[in-house]
């Protein structure tokens, strides 16, 4: 059962806007989850799908205050705060899912945004526009690894009239700059705090918990790579990369280290797939309206064995000194800086996985990923990987051609046999 086309069928007639201030419309969705016919790939996603209903619930439903965060936003910071954090990009992707986003996006282009703009962000817009998105008690962006949050959160922070905070991540390297960033984090917490009403001892305390689930969450993460790193283990990419939004929006929370735990042991117990796939790795975010892509690459005899956003790039924190290691994880992350550092980054892993090749889907408007195509294509074939960069949409299916795609993945999969 594919419970977003489920919960769709339900409610689609009747899709506005209330729909989601309904009490019985998050029953029936939490029922329709724990339903035996949802039959999740993994038993770890059940964790994760409860989590994120429990707290996109929550924050419709408004037990708490509700905190929009872009992806780089660590959830550590938001959880630790008891806020309830609300992730826009990882909305859109739900409604790009359900075949959505053309509605949402046009909305966003009728008040006057441009095409050329992010549609994760458009569409997140649009939402907002209708009254579809829970309503912030304030918005927080880092501005990496674009300037697309910072600016779509100012203006629905104007919209919905709450405190809009962008951190700002120094350059690699600046002397100083790790001290600036944890300054930084620390007068966000007690902006969150004021929302939240924590006291001192409760800012302390709510931080300190969830630095350990973080780094309970990171061990067992670390363990699902070095079993990646195998032959053929049975987690397949597109899987893989559904758990992005585990990645970044539930570390610090318990579902996020149960996640981890449980995914390691199943992959213990399935062991490998065997078989003499081709290795892949796939770089910035799937189109997340088709599946065609990766039935191509299944039909190829080809696996993703690693993905540019599905890794731990820190490393574990210290529950006593929250601010500092939450500067020294955002600040060290691979997107933050000069693009080399991305190219030089996905080279090593390429290398790390044993990939035979990699691919770059390239989402329409994205300065970070198109932006940087060219040079990661050229690092990763100087160490001999062979890059195929596909140009698409992740959210707005009209950008994406799925023949013209699958022809090239096609010819690519026959030139790495
Ligand atoms: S997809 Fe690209 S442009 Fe859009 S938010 Fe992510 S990094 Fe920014």
């Amino acid at each position: 059962m594919d419970l977003v086309k489920t919960i769709k069928e339900h409610f689609s007639e009747r899709l506005e806007p209330s729909t989601f201030h309904s009490r019985f419309f998050w029953r029936t969705a939490e029922s329709l989850a724990r339903s035996p016919l949802n039959r999740p790939q993994w038993k770890a996603d059940r964790v994760s799908l409860s989590y994120f209903l429990a707290i996109t619930r929550d924050a419709y439903l408004g037990r708490g205050p509700v905190v929009w965060c872009n992806l780089f936003v660590p959830s550590e910071l938001v959880l630790g705060l008891g806020c309830i954090p609300f992730y826009p990009e990882m909305a859109t992707a739900v409604v790009a899912a359900a075949g959505m986003g053309p509605r949402f996006i046009d909305r966003a282009a009728e008040a006057g945004f441009s095409p050329d703009a992010c549609s994760f962000h458009r569409c997140a817009i649009g939402l907002a526009l209708e009254g579809f998105m829970p309503e912030p008690s304030a918005l927080l962006a880092v501005n990496y690894p674009c300037d697309s949050a910072p600016l779509s959160f100012a203006f629905c922070g104007e919209l919905y009239g709450r405190p809009q905070v962008t951190v700002d991540i120094p350059l690699p390297g600046r002397p100083g700059g790790q001290a600036l960033l944890a300054q930084q984090l620390e007068e966000t917490a007690g902006l969150l705090a004021e929302c939240s009403g924590f006291g001192g001892a409760e800012v302390e305390k709510g931080l300190a918990k969830a630095l350990e689930r973080s780094n309970q969450a990171l061990r067992y993460l670390r363990e699902v790579e070095e079993m990646r790193k195998r032959d053929d283990c049975t987690l397949y990419g597109v899987d893989a990369m559904g758990g992005i939004s585990v990645l970044f929006a539930s570390m610090g929370s318990q579902a996020g280290a149960d996640f981890y735990r449980l995914l390691a042991k199943e992959l213990r117990t399935r062991g490998c797939a065997g078989g003499d796939s081709i290795r892949l790795m796939w770089m910035h975010i799937k189109p997340w309206f088709a599946q065609g892509i990766f039935s191509t690459l299944a039909k190829g005899g080809a696996r993703l064995v690693c993905e540019e956003y599905t890794h731990a790039t820190w490393e574990a924190m210290d529950p006593h000194d929250p601010y500092n290691s939450l500067a020294a994880k955002l600040g060290n992350h691979f997107l933050v800086g000069p693009v080399e550092r991305r190219a030089t980054h996905l080279a090593s892993l390429a290398e790390e996985y044993r990939v035979d090749g990699a691919i770059h889907y390239n989402h329409w408007g994205c300065r970070q990923s198109c932006g940087g195509a060219a040079l990661v294509k050229q690092a990763l074939q100087e160490k001999g990987v062979p890059t195929l960069i596909l140009d698409g949409d992740c959210v707005d299916e009209r950008e994406y051609q799925e023949g013209q795609i699958s022809t090239r993945l096609e010819a690519f999969l026959e030139s790495l046999r």
